[in-house]
């Protein structure tokens, strides 16, 4: 029909997709511009032990300085790497930063890496992460690969072997933004995961009604029968902080509530104030927001 009417293809879309597939073209030549030019940074955000107050570990958080539209957020190109083919050269970049940057922290403090399920199930992961722990020095026991759910699905063997390989390396994992997506209770038994971080959304993503309370409290305790760490994302109030933390089966918190993703050069300052004190010390102590 649409050659017919003498016009191409064009009939079979209309005019905003054109212009998405357009704005997608320009976001792919500027991507391929910051990987050469160097324009990725990472924010860290601490991960906090619920019983000490410690900051464990930082999770490493993409940020774009685009030279005319600022600083990018994650969510506005991740999806776009992926779908033009960079999101492994992308991934390797962060890991070689996340591990040099580490290297100057506290040896207590890990970091922790989102790795996307697409550089995940491609053939070089195992070889990008121990390349960067070679490069920089990191010991791996620092390193947390993160993975989100959509990395284990659709094939078993080939994501086993991966993780095997991962963990042989003597890294750590952790399956992100658990209880969303096509979660399966069986990826906790069958895969060698060490962390598990419950979904913002049953922190304070308004999914704090009881029936949510009761299954993140259930899964909670699964998870730490089976000898996984259980870490709450997204935790924005005190009262929040509370709720997890009266659950008792929340090992270590992560949120707004805490602090906010922020670069490498506030983070020294910041692990040795969390370890002066107590988690609610810390937490009363923040300025009001
Ligand atoms: P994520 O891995 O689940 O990271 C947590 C996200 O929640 C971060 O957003 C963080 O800034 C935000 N967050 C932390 N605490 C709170 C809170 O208390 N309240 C709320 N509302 N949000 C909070 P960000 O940095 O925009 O990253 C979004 C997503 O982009 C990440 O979700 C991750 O999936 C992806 N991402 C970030 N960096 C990378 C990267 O280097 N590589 C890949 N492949 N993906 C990345
Ligand atoms: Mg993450
Ligand atoms: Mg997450
Ligand atoms: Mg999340």
């Amino acid at each position: 029909a649409a050659k017919s009417s003498g016009r191409g293809c064009a009939q079979f879309y209309d005019s905003s997709m054109i212009e998405v597939a357009r704005a997608r073209r320009i976001v792919e030549i500027d991507l391929r511009e910051a990987l050469a030019s160097d324009q990725f940074e990472l924010f860290y955000q601490p991960i906090v032990a619920m019983q000490t107050g410690r900051i464990t570990s930082c999770e490493a958080l993409l940020r774009w300085r685009h030279p005319e539209r600022g600083i990018v957020s994650p969510g506005e190109f991740i999806g776009i790497a992926e779908e033009v083919g960079l999101i492994a050269q992308i991934g390797r970049v962060v890991l070689d930063k996340a591990c040099r940057e580490a290297t100057h922290w506290p040896d207590s403090v890990s970091v922790a890496v989102n790795i996307s399920a697409i550089h995940f199930r491609g053939d070089a992961v195992v070889e990008d992460v121990a390349a960067a722990l070679e490069r920089t020095g990191l010991a791996p026991s620092r390193l947390v690969v993160e993975l989100t759910e959509s990395a284990l699905m659709q094939d078993d063997a080939l994501a086993l072997s991966t993780l095997t390989r991962l963990r042989d390396l003597g890294v750590r994992i952790a399956l992100d933004d658990f209880g969303t997506g096509y979660s399966s209770l069986s990826y906790l038994q069958s895969f060698p995961l060490h962390k598990i971080k419950i979904d913002r959304s049953f922190v304070s993503g308004g999914r704090e009604t009881r029936k949510d309370q009761t299954l993140l409290v259930g899964i909670a305790r699964l998870c730490k029968e089976l000898g996984l760490t259980v870490v709450a994302e997204g935790v924005e109030t005190v009262g929040q902080l509370d709720t997890l933390a009266r659950m008792g089966a929340i090992d270590e918190v992560q949120g707004y509530l805490l602090a906010r993703p922020q670069p490498t050069s506030q983070l020294r300052d910041l692990i040795a104030a969390f370890a002066q004190r107590s988690l609610t010390a810390s937490v009363e102590r923040l300025p009001v927001r």
